[in-house]
C-alpha cells in the first residue's frame, strides 16, 4: 500500500563504483539500470530526489597523483569521470520515464546546464531529478562532500548514501561474520571512530547543518523506496 514518505527532498549518493557491477572498471548499463528503475520508483512516491555520482569506477585524483601526475590536474580527470556517470544516469532515468537535469560544477554548456543553485531548486520543485555532476568544481575535494553540500543548498531532509551494504557495521560484515549493524550513530561518533560512512568534511558539513546520513545498500533492489518508507535496513547518522 503507498505510504506517505519519511522525507520529502532528499539528495542520493552513489559511488561509481557502484556501477561498474561485476567489471573491474567503467559503467555497466544494467546496474545502471537498476539503479535508475530504484529511483523512479522513488520519485513515483513524490518524494523530490537530485544525486550526486562520483567517478572512482574511471578515474581517482589519488590514483593519478600516486602515478605521478599533479594532484590537481588528476583531479579534474576525476571530476570529469563523474560527468560520464551523470551522462549514463541521466539516459537511464529518462529511459523510464523520469525527467532530469545534469547540472555540472565546472560549466560544459553543449552537454549539460551549469550549476545554478536556484534553477536546481527550481528543476526539483517540477519533480525533476536533477544530477549534479563534476564534484564541487574543486581540486581536493571528493563527490561525498560535493554531495553533502548539494544537500545543504538544496534544503535536503536527508542525504542518502547508497552503499555496498545495508549500513554501518562495527567491522566489515564481508570480511567479519559476526560484526554488528548500528541503527544509529552521532556525526561525532562517526569522525571519532573513524568509521567509513563519508570523509570526515562530508560528516562534519553534514554536522554544522544538522542533515541527516542515511545508509543504505544501493545494490539491493527496492532498497531506496523502503527506506523512504521509513522500513527496511539502514543506519542514521544524525
Ligand atoms: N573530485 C574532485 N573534487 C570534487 C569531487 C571529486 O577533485 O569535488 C575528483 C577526485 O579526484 C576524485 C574523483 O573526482 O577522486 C572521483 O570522485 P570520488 O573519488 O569522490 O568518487 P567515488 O569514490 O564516489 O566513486
Amino acid at each position: 500500500a503507498p505510504q506517505k514518505p519519511a522525507y520529502r527532498r532528499v539528495l542520493l549518493k552513489v559511488s561509481g563504483e557502484a556501477l561498474m557491477g561485476a567489471a573491474e572498471y567503467g559503467i555497466s548499463t544494467e546496474v545502471v539500470g537498476r539503479i535508475a528503475a530504484d529511483i523512479a520508483a522513488v520519485v513515483a512516491m513524490g518524494v523530490e530526489v537530485c544525486l550526486v555520482i562520483g567517478g572512482g569506477n574511471i578515474f581517482r585524483g589519488v590514483s593519478g597523483a600516486a602515478a605521478g601526475m599533479e594532484r590537481a590536474s588528476a583531479d579534474y580527470m576525476g571530476m570529469l569521470a563523474t560527468v560520464m556517470n551523470a551522462l549514463a544516469m541521466q539516459n537511464a532515468l529518462e529511459k523510464r520515464g523520469v525527467q532530469t537535469r545534469v547540472q555540472s560544477a565546472i560549466p560544459m554548456a553543449s552537454i549539460c546546464e551549469p550549476y545554478i543553485r536556484r534553477r536546481a531548486m527550481r528543476h526539483m520543485e517540477k519533480g525533476r531529478v536533477v544530477i549534479f555532476a563534476a564534484g564541487t568544481g574543486n581540486p581536493f575535494f571528493t563527490t561525498d562532500t560535493a554531495a553533502a553540500l548539494r544537500a545543504v543548498e538544496m534544503g535536503c531532509d536527508a542525504l542518502l548514501k547508497g552503499t555496498q551494504v545495508d549500513g554501518v557495521y562495527s567491522a566489515d560484515p564481508r570480511k567479519v561474520p559476526d560484526a554488528m549493524r548500528y541503527e544509529r550513530l552521532s556525526y561525532l561518533d562517526v569522525l571519532a571512530r573513524d568509521l567509513a560512512v563519508m570523509d570526515a568534511s562530508a560528516i562534519s558539513l553534514a554536522r554544522e547543518n544538522g542533515l541527516p546520513i542515511v545508509v543504505f545498500s544501493i545494490h539491493a533492489p527496492g532498497a531506496f523506496a523502503e527506506v523512504m518508507a521509513g522500513r527496511g535496513r539502514f543506519t542514521v547518522v544524525a
